[in-house]
């Protein structure tokens, strides 16, 4: 019995090997778990910016971004700088958490990608330790300065009642967030950070790290002391009506008289190649909140897995 079926068994096996060969990658077989596609050389360190986080109970501050781009082969860290305190501060803090990074990888360099204050304070390491940064990527980076900062400081000006004030309440919020995300060893001073925001604040700290900014509105040198430079930027303050941020960040945007995404103007933002403009705001960009984002346009987490790639294809 075996005898007369074996050919035609044979034969109809073939043929389904055949047939699944060809179809499976065409249906979607199952794919492979990591392609590869956001696997870069160096670790990817992302950098929160004002008010931010590593995580607030459970839910990432770059929001599905680090499951992103490991899924397809990166090594992400989330770095947790204070909350609120000035761009030289916080680099500090980063610095030293990037010299943990790199005893636990064995990696010689990693890849920085901030967003808002986090796109100075990357830049500071890349100022002070340029042979251990492979690239900086500034994502709605406060490069320039806000003018919400400077309207904010205009309002409470230094050594005043009100200063303090603000400052105090200012702390009592990030406590909060520190309750929430575990960072309560980190050194908070709100006013420090408004400085740090203010234009006046930026330009200071320009003169002083000026690697990668562009000299108006345009892309900057991409390459300095060997480190890459990249930005990309929000100037739609408004994306989506079910967001409870974007009243707020609409409100803001109107004192800018320029494209900006609610919090930055789009040429303060510019740093190195830059990359784009997109319609979203300061929270889109980081894909929050919670995912509410103009669903007509990019979504922000493919940018992030995209720039993983770019890096990727420059070896780094
Ligand atoms: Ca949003």
């Amino acid at each position: 019995m075996s005898g007369f079926l074996d050919p035609l068994f044979r034969r109809s096996l073939r043929q389904l090997c055949f047939v699944l060969a060809i179809c499976l990658p065409l249906f979607g077989a199952p794919a492979q778990a990591q392609s590869g596609y956001t696997q870069t050389r160096y670790p990817i360190v992302l950098v929160h910016g004002l008010f931010g986080f590593d995580s607030f109970l459970g839910v990432d501050y770059f929001y599905g971004i680090p499951s992103a781009l490991r899924q397809d082969g990166a090594r992400v860290f989330v770095a947790q700088v204070s909350a609120a305190n000035s761009t030289e501060v916080r680099g500090e803090q980063l610095l030293s958490q990037i010299k943990n990074i790199m005893a636990i990888t064995g990696a010689s360099k990693v890849n920085l990608i901030g967003h808002s204050h986090g796109g100075p304070t990357i830049r500071y390491v890349a100022g002070v330790a340029p042979q251990l940064v492979a690239s900086v990527t500034s994502v709605g980076g406060v490069n320039k300065g806000s003018r919400v900062a400077d309207i904010l400081r205009g309002i409470v000006p230094a050594g005043t009642l009100s200063e303090t004030l603000v400052n105090n309440a200012a702390k009592a919020f990030v406590a909060l967030i520190n309750l929430g995300s575990g960072g309560t060893s980190l050194a908070q001073m709100p006013v420090a950070a408004l400085n740090s925001l203010s234009t006046a604040g930026s330009l200071d700290f320009n003169r002083r790290f000026p690697q990668a900014l562009p000299g108006d509105c345009g892309s900057g040198p991409e390459l300095v002391n060997g480190v890459r430079y990249y930005s990309w930027a929000g100037t739609q303050p408004v994306t989506n009506v079910l967001d409870i941020s974007d009243g707020a960040l609409g409100i803001m945007s109107l004192v800018f008289g320029q494209a900006n995404d609610g919090l930055v103007s789009a040429c303060s933002s510019r740093l190195g190649k830059h990359l784009g403009d997109y319609r979203q705001n300061h929270l889109d960009e980081v894909n929050q909140v919670l995912g509410l984002r103009d669903w007509f346009s990019v979504d922000p987490v493919t940018l992030y897995r995209q720039q993983a790639n770019r890096l990727k294809q420059a070896n780094l």
